[in-house]
């Protein structure tokens, strides 16, 4: 399993019927595909830096290479994401241009036992702290609030990942907005990470049982499965 996988659940069970259970196919997303575009050029910029350094044109040129062109509504809607996604990279540039951390790890994948069940991922970036390490994620959607961050999942199950499958101590997690330049860090302590798992454990023995009933809501509007659901939110 993946985490985004418990984390479709907690949103709706049927939704996580129809995509994992049923494997019902859905046409290719935009978001999606400009997410993969900017994270893989990210990895490849980075990785890039290691070894010497990289001009702006030089990351524009790994754009290009890593854009994927799928999803998108039309040629026009293509051209004005790809020229957004240029803009937002040379503001990435320009943050970090004079930064010299050497990242510790890149695209780090992980693999770890919940429960008895095989998780799988991929953390964006670790970088060394005096003490511990820093986990970051890449975000190419709205900048959320600190709030948001404070309670978000995902990076609480990065922080279980490093622990337990990578032995890191996770000191800091932190999201990088790439559209607002913003970073946003937060903390989880060893009871909240507990806690957590225990969450993880909670779902999956919802799975287990084949417990898959529709919670509907705004969310079905960014639903995939919205045409085909008959519990689908019409408000
Ligand atoms: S449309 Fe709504 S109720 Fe139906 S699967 Fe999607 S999120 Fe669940």
């Amino acid at each position: 399993m993946s985490f985004s996988q418990i984390d479709t659940y907690k949103i709706c069970p049927l939704k996580y019927k129809y995509s994992y259970v049923l494997n019902v196919p859905v046409p290719p997303n935009h978001a999606l595909s400009f997410g993969i575009t900017i994270h893989d050029t990210l990895r490849d910029f980075h990785s890039k830096l290691l070894f010497k350094a990289v001009s702006l044109s030089e990351l524009l040129d790994i754009y290009e290479k890593n854009w994927q062109p799928l999803g998108y509504v039309d040629e026009d809607h293509r051209k004005i994401q790809f020229e957004e996604g240029k803009k937002l990279l040379e503001k990435y540039y320009e943050q970090n241009k004079n930064d010299k951390t050497i990242p510790f790890a890149l695209e780090k994948t992980f693999n770890l036992k919940i429960d008895g069940i095989k998780f799988y991922g991929r953390i964006d970036r670790i970088d060394k702290l005096d003490s511990g390490v820093e986990i970051i994620d890449y975000k190419t959607g709205a900048t959320k609030t600190q709030e948001d961050v404070n309670k978000d999942d995902q990076v609480a199950f990065y922080a279980i990942a490093a622990k337990e499958a990578l032995n890191l101590e996770p000191k800091k997690l932190t999201y990088y907005f790439i559209e607002s330049g913003t970073k946003i860090s937060t903390t989880r302590s060893p009871e909240q990470l507990e806690q957590k798992k225990k969450d993880v454990t909670e779902v999956i023995g919802e799975i287990k049982k084949g417990k898959f009933d529709a919670k509907s809501g705004l969310h079905c509007n960014w639903c995939d499965y919205n045409n085909i659901c008959p519990f689908a939110y019409k408000g």
